[in-house]
């Protein structure tokens, strides 16, 4: 809602500089990324909070042709924005603002391009698919890329108006309105976005909430069966995507938490896919950043050639127990306390420190980091067994506490 009075302030500050601005109207953080490339931008700017509630709002910053920072970049950006303002032009050489409305229909006609798109296995199958897209920036692109992959699509929370119905983090608390559509409707499945549709969560045909790892799983799944590129993801995602890999023989590398450390690596070593445990897919072929709308197409396809139903798939797998929460930070100053603590809470275990400390244990794993978003000091903990994971959070979560000021 808010959206756009940012959008006039940002392009009365770029203009100024004499920057010329191109406006693309609301679209999802993948859209305009993709955007920014198809026409040739020097910058590109995204007007989102993301998954955050609709009080926030924030602008995501890319480089030359939505190219996502790296470390680096972001340390040189920092320094930049700290280093003052920069000088605004002459009157006569202030910028333009123009608007083109060829950004959904671009990045649509790049996915449908995408190989592992297939259009004769989704039309045989003859799918039934719910969408919300919590009436965020997902709501025109998403019902048309799936009725153009011949999917019988049934639209729910899909107008843009930016009122979000639900919480716009989709997860097993804020679906409720999905999981019942999709029981009602006798759906194969439902999908969900978050407010700027960069990620994508399902619920499975027997109205079931399957968690955000899934996402992920299931693109490499598909993708994996013909690239044997390495998978890249982060130091938080769980033994589910190892074994995807090893299923398929391909290597895993993970980097710290940040979709621009995943598209870095995937850069650097040419991947096959990467992604985040938050349902934030990265499909080579479209543009590096997490896109929700594109793995849609390649789940859909994937189903489409699966046979069987989506429980049946998620079914096939290990369960994991993958748990987080997170402690309130009263001040920074104790965070290399509480992290150097994290890492003598378990002697036996092997302790990593590529963000954050991550303890490896013989049944699971913890990770302590602090956000990079919000005054907060995130804990997860994984295991085979949910009383395992349980009790790896709470006591690490305990043992932070001291630390925090909380
Ligand atoms: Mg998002």
């Amino acid at each position: 809602v808010s959206g756009e009075m940012a959008q006039n302030a940002l392009s009365s500050g770029l203009t100024a500089l004499g920057l010329n601005v191109t406006l693309v109207g609301v679209a999802p953080t993948p859209t305009v990324l993709h955007a920014a490339s198809a026409y040739d931008a020097d910058g590109c700017l995204t007007i989102t909070a993301s998954h955050n509630p609709a009080e926030w709002n924030g602008v995501e910053f890319a480089l030359k042709r939505g190219q996502l920072m790296s470390g680096d970049d972001r340390a040189r950006f920092q320094q930049l924005v700290e280093s003052g303002a920069p000088s605004l032009a002459p009157w006569d050489a202030v910028g333009e603002i123009n608007q083109r409305h060829d950004a959904i229909e671009l990045h649509l006609a790049r996915i449908l391009a995408l190989s592992s798109v297939n259009l004769t296995a989704i039309e045989r199958r003859g799918l039934r698919i719910v969408v919300d897209s919590v009436n965020g920036a997902g709501s025109v692109i998403s019902p048309s890329l799936l009725s153009r992959l011949g999917v019988e699509t049934i639209p729910l929370y899909c107008e843009p108006t930016g009122r979000f119905p639900r919480s716009p983090e989709p997860s097993d608390e804020s679906l409720a309105a999905l999981k019942e559509t999709v029981l009602r409707e006798n759906a194969d499945l439902g999908f969900a976005h978050d407010a700027d549709a960069d990620r994508l969560v399902f619920v499975n045909e027997r109205g079931e909430f399957v968690p955000e790892e899934y996402t992920f799983a299931f693109v490499a799944d598909v993708l994996l069966k013909r690239d044997k590129r390495p998978l890249i993801t982060t130091v938080v995602t769980g033994a589910l995507l190892d074994d995807v890999a090893a299923k398929h023989g391909v290597k895993v590398v993970r980097t710290p938490v940040g979709v621009g450390y995943v598209v870095e690596k995937m850069r650097e070593l040419g991947a096959s896919v990467g992604g985040e445990s938050t349902g934030g897919v990265v499909i080579p072929g479209t543009h590096l950043t997490t896109d929700g709308i594109a793995a849609i197409a390649v789940i859909v396809s994937g189903l489409a050639s699966f046979e069987g139903t989506m429980s049946e798939w998620v079914g096939r797998w290990n369960e994991y127990h993958l748990l987080r929460t997170k402690l309130p930070l009263a001040s920074r100053d104790q965070i290399d306390a509480a992290l150097e603590h994290a890492a003598t809470m378990y002697p036996d275990a092997v302790v990593e420190r590529m963000d954050g400390v991550k303890i490896v244990l013989n049944d699971g794993w913890i990770v302590v980091r602090p956000s990079g978003t919000e005054p907060v000091l995130r804990v997860f903990a994984e295991s085979v067994s949910r009383e395992r994971a349980e009790l790896l959070l709470t006591r690490t979560r305990d043992a932070m506490k001291q630390f925090v000021g909380a």
